[in-house]
């Protein structure tokens, strides 16, 4: 069985900047992931928030990142963790493909984008359905689309999808959006965005196994070959659920970031906490690391 100091599970901004920390303080660190680095900022076209970046796309700041845990040469596994079994002062970590024992462990493990729940949703992702614009966008150029949600997600990726699509519909469950105001100014002002407000999506149908138009359940029915959906996020926390205390689903961390099990802490989106931002996430990295320096010592 493989032995490490500290495991970080979740390679995304949390888990990178945990990881930097810890290998710099000479800790023998090892970072798990069952996805690319980056985790959900690979999902964001464009940030305008972090500073030291006035626009920077977020597979180049994952990469960016990543590349800075390559020069320190920080091993980074692929793997899906299925337990974390507590031996007081060691900690085993179960992934699907092995076994590895450490002393601590910092949980970064992020959020996955939550689903409409429609019965062909998952049928049709790739084939009509997103959950990322970035990714997908430039395959509805010049297309109508539709993006789900109203908060900052949605109407950032409604407007980078508005300057590749002919029409972006934006729906959203109510009539006032949960984003910033630089983004709500600029949705109102786009010539290519239609607001579809107070109403949700019913249906999501489908013409030769794809996408071809959606309704709405104030009636209307709007022909579409895209629907991206942004409609927040749910942490990534089944693996840990029988271990650590969870408030929502999210795990309850102190203000040293330690779980309630000694030795397990946690930092970024997978945490309860009142701002989800990259620059929060990359503060709490570096907290959490200062602190399993200290526990380990
Ligand atoms: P979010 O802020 O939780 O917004 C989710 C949106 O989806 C809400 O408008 C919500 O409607 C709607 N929604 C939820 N469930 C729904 C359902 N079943 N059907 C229809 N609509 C549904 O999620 P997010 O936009 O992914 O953002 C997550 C966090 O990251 C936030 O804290 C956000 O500020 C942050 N973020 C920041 C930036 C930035 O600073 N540039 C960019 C992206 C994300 P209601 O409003 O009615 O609840």
């Amino acid at each position: 069985m493989k032995n490490v100091d500290c495991v970080v599970i979740g390679a995304g901004v949390a888990g990178m900047t945990a990881s930097i920390y810890l290998k710099r303080a000479g800790v023998d660190v090892l970072m798990l992931d069952q996805g690319v680095p980056g985790g959900q900022i690979n999902r964001t076209s464009m940030i305008e928030n972090y500073p030291g970046f006035k626009q920077i796309d977020g597979p180049t700041l994952a990469l960016n990142m990543f590349d800075q845990t390559n020069a320190l040469d920080i091993p980074y596994q692929y793997g899906t963790v299925e337990s974390i079994e507590n031996l007081g002062n060691e900690k085993i970590v179960h992934t699907d493909l092995e076994q590895i024992r450490a002393k601590a462990i910092i949980i970064a493990s992020g959020r996955k984008p939550r689903e409409l729940g429609l019965p062909n949703e998952n049928s049709l992702v790739g084939h009509g359905i997103s959950y990322c614009a970035y990714c997908d966008g430039m395959l509805y150029k010049d297309q109508d689309v539709v993006v789900v949600g109203g908060g900052n997600s949605a109407l950032e990726e409604a407007l980078y999808l508005a300057d590749i699509c002919k029409t972006v519909y934006l729906v959203h469950r109510r009539n006032t959006y949960r984003a910033d105001d630089i983004f709500v100014q600029k949705i109102k002002k786009h010539p290519k965005i239609i607001e579809k407000l107070n109403t949700e999506v019913k249906e999501i149908r489908e013409k030769e196994e794809k996408v071809s138009e959606i309704s709405l359940t104030n009636g209307e029915v709007l022909s579409v070959t895209g629907v991206f959906i942004y409609i927040g996020q749910l942490p990534e926390t089944s693996f840990i659920k029988d271990l650590c205390t969870l408030n929502d689903g999210y795990l309850v961390v102190n203000n040293h970031l330690e779980t309630n099990i000694p030795g397990i802490y946690a930092c970024g989106d997978v945490i309860k906490k009142d701002l989800y931002q990259i620059s929060t996430a990359v503060g709490e990295g570096a907290i959490a690391a200062s602190n399993i320096i200290k526990y380990l010592k």
